[in-house]
């Protein structure tokens, strides 16, 4: 049994969170009452989280096998594009701006527009067990799966389509540099957080070092050492103020630990 010290101020993408030791997965005998931890970015990690769990670098893998590609969960997003890049692979090139790894992007159904992870998804290996994607409940950035992802099997197409990689870049023209954890809410049907966000005065509102982004304002950014209640006092401010003006209910994207 093993454990890694992690400083969440530093691994998390927000620049928040505890020091803490956190039980490093080998197989699928794990304590099933830890959460899984990815590449936390997205997540907001606490002073006092719950006990939390890592997949081992065993399992950051990427091979082709039998015309399919298969993927272990702990593969960080940028391994799977050059890999494709390098094997002419398509439809991975949205990785290239995703961070996260594979189990993280799996579990989230992340994705950038139409382009989403379950799109060529084949199957999973969930704890022990060899999960069909027709088997899985996933909808926008939601799935139902409640265990250890370790592998993820793709279709296999060739034709790594370059030109990808710059419409991706470009589509992030106008989200802020500034450490976060991506969007800080999903989009209601139909609609956007960050209008919803803007709408009601929020854009650019700054508590302590923390902000709803000035450039765009579903980004909750980390100015510099912001905290950990400053961030959850702004999410609550504008579930709150959003819900009273605009009788949206806002859903987090960001999961709060
Ligand atoms: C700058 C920035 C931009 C972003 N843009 C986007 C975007 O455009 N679209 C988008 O969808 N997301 C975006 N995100 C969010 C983030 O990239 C995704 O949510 C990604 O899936 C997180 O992966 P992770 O490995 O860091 O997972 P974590 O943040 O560590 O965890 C996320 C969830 O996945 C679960 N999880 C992690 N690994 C596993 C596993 N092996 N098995 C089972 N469950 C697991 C966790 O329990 C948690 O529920 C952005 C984030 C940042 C920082």
């Amino acid at each position: 049994m093993s454990y890694k010290e992690v400083n969440f101020s530093k691994k998390s993408s927000i620049k928040i969170g505890a020091t803490v030791n956190v039980f490093i997965v080998e197989n699928s005998q794990y304590p099933h009452n830890h959460f899984i931890v990815g590449s936390a970015n997205n997540l907001l990690v606490s002073q006092t989280p719950p006990p939390l769990l890592m997949l081992s670098k065993k399992f950051d893998y990427i091979k082709i096998v039998d015309k399919t590609l298969v993927i272990g969960a702990a593969t960080p997003s940028g391994k799977v594009v050059s890999f494709c890049k390098k094997n002419n692979i398509k439809n991975f090139e949205f990785l290239s701006s995703l961070p996260g790894t594979l189990g993280g992007i799996v579990k989230m159904n992340a994705g950038l527009k139409e382009y989403e992870i379950f799109n060529n998804l084949i199957s999973l290996k969930v704890d022990d067990r060899v999960v069909l994607k027709d088997e899985v409940d996933f909808a926008y950035r939601y799935t139902d799966i409640k265990a250890m992802i370790f592998e993820a099997t793709f279709e296999l197409q060739s034709g790594f389509d370059e030109s990808k990689i710059e419409l991706f870049k470009n589509m992030r023209a106008n989200q802020p540099k500034d450490p976060s954890a991506g969007s800080c809410f999903k989009n209601p049907p139909n609609d956007s957080a960050g209008r919803l966000i803007e709408a009601v005065g929020l854009k650019g509102k700054r508590i302590g070092n923390m902000a709803f982004s000035e450039i765009h304002a579903n980004f909750l950014v980390n100015l510099g050492n912001g905290t950990f209640n400053e961030a959850i006092e702004l999410i609550e401010l504008a579930e709150k103020v959003v819900f009273e003006k605009m009788n949206v209910k806002l859903e987090r994207e960001i999961i709060v630990l």
